[in-house]
């Protein structure tokens, strides 16, 4: 056993409302300079939808993440050819214009405009070249709200079944909110060939070495989802940073302390390093079950004998036992990695929405209201649709998640009213009394301390955890990549 602390997000789909707070707050503090116009560290799509940049969990297109060989993992895009071919030139990288080109406006002219018959106005010009920009063709967003969903929506490479969001009736919509899911096998890692890309030992943060990066843009094309981003200006690679100067103060990322709709969980997770290879190995729909089982339970002594082996400080693993990402990942099993077949093992995870309320057989909470729970048919986003999302294709363990968070609605609403509460329907999604109460304070009034448990950390403490931990584990640890 080979016990690692990681920081871990979870987003409930369920209460995020595309505000877009989150990614705003980033910006203004880590994006928000020459070179980075374009870059949303975080960002929020509206699914289904082609998302920013366009279309990039289709990896026929983009090659990214990796792919179970046998008994082996390889990067999709690389073997040595392949590596050596592409050192000067990227072919699997989206271009500027599946990003945007980024623009502003020339608010100066309204103030500063010669006096004349026609209304001064602001023109757009690119941030990358200053020319004026007569027509905007894209923006990070474009497709907010399903806004030219015959066009966006449809090009949606989770969606089987075109024609449902081709009428009203039958289109449904949700967000997904995305950082850098800071991976326990992270493509961006082990395509580096300058190796100034690394996961810190500490927290299992991914971070850019500044100083070393040559700007190979390996990273970009393997990363699956589509996180480091190229900065035209320093010439080099950037990415989420997990807002590391708040996390080691305690404090929680800018995204999740500024998030409207309070979706968002941080805390920490104790994994078995060693599991991770073979976890990965696992056909598509056995990876969500696998990812669960590299997890490790943090009250467990010989799990916390292993972590404080490997320099984990006694106040992590008290955070790790308090943790409500441990909870909903572990625990309650409702939340879900994001495509698991890319198998970057991401450690950040969703709990599946069952909104938009409506289902095939009436509103949702009219079937609460009847202690009717929706079949996984009748739910309005199709079932196949969140299993290609969350669940490398497996049905059965979103529809779990989903009956457990109906279960504990009715559950909850029957409490508030007064009414008669059934145990059976809540035992049989897999949740008992203590379960719900802990959930729906989770959920619903639990507080910043209760969604937040961030350790604080000591570096000084910290620095020999931080070079025996330095992600030299599983498949990193055999191309020796990953090492700081
Ligand atoms: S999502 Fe994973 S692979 Fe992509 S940049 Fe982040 S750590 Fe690397
Ligand atoms: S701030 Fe929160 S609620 Fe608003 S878009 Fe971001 S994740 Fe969703």
């Amino acid at each position: 056993m080979d016990v690692r602390a990681q920081l871990v997000m979870v987003f409930n789909l369920d209460k995020c409302i595309g505000c877009h707070a989150c990614s705003l707050s980033c910006k203004n503090i880590w994006t928000d300079r020459k070179g980075a116009e374009y870059m949303w560290w975080n960002n929020v799509e509206t699914k289904p939808g082609v998302g920013y940049p366009k279309k990039w969990e289709d990896q026929e297109e983009f090659k990214g993440g990796w792919v179970a060989d046998g008994h082996n993992l390889r990067l999709k895009a690389m073997g040595k050819g392949p590596t050596l071919l592409n050192m000067f030139f990227q072919p699997n990288m989206p271009k500027l214009e599946d990003y945007y080109e980024p623009f502003d406006f020339d608010y100066g002219n309204l103030y500063g405009a010669k006096g004349g018959d026609d209304q001064p106005v602001a023109e757009a010009f690119s941030q990358i070249t200053g020319e004026k920009m007569a027509h905007i063709k894209a923006g990070p967003n474009w497709d907010d709200d399903l806004s030219g969903s015959q066009v966006y929506a449809s090009a949606d490479v989770n969606l089987e079944d075109k024609k449902i969001i081709e009428q009203y009736s039958t289109m449904f919509m949700q967000y997904l909110p995305r950082i850098c899911n800071h991976c326990a096998n992270p493509a961006c890692v082990a395509s580096c060939p300058s190796r100034a890309i690394y996961k810190r030992g500490e927290d299992g943060v991914v971070l850019v070495d500044q100083e070393v990066c040559k700007g190979w843009r390996f990273c970009t094309s393997a990363c699956p989802y589509k996180k480091v981003y190229f900065n035209w200006n320093s010439g080099k690679a950037e990415k989420c940073i997990f807002c590391f100067p708040r996390t080691e103060t305690g404090q929680c990322n800018a995204c999740a302390h500024s998030c409207v709709g309070r979706i968002r969980y941080v805390g920490v997770l104790l994994y078995d390093a060693e599991k991770v290879e073979q976890a990965l190995l696992k056909p598509d729909n056995q990876l969500v079950e696998a990812h669960r089982g590299v997890i490790l339970d943090p009250r467990d002594e010989a799990v916390r004998e292993g972590a404080r082996k490997n320099g984990v400080p006694e106040q992590w693993l008290e955070a790790a036992e308090k943790s409500p990402v441990y909870a909903l990942i572990k625990e309650f099993e409702l939340a879900l990695p994001l495509h698991p077949e890319f198998r970057t093992m991401p450690m950040a995870y969703y709990i599946p929405s069952l909104s938009p309320v409506l289902t095939s057989g009436g509103e949702l909470h009219e079937l609460v209201e009847h202690g009717t729970i929706p079949t996984r048919e009748a739910l309005r986003a199709p079932i196949g649709y969140l299993a290609s999302l969350f669940g490398g294709g497996n049905r059965d363990v979103v529809a779990a998640a989903l009956e457990k968070l109906i279960a504990l609605r009715i559950h909850m609403r029957a409490k508030n009213l007064n009414q008669p509460t059934d145990e059976a329907s809540l035992g049989k999604a897999g949740l008992d009394e203590a379960g719900a109460k802990r959930l729906y304070r989770l959920f619903t009034i639990g507080g910043y301390n209760e969604r937040n448990i961030i350790p604080p950390q000591q570096r000084e403490e910290l620095d020999s955890h931080t070079r025996k931990g330095a992600s030299g584990f599983g498949i990193l640890k055999k191309t020796g990549r990953g090492k700081r």
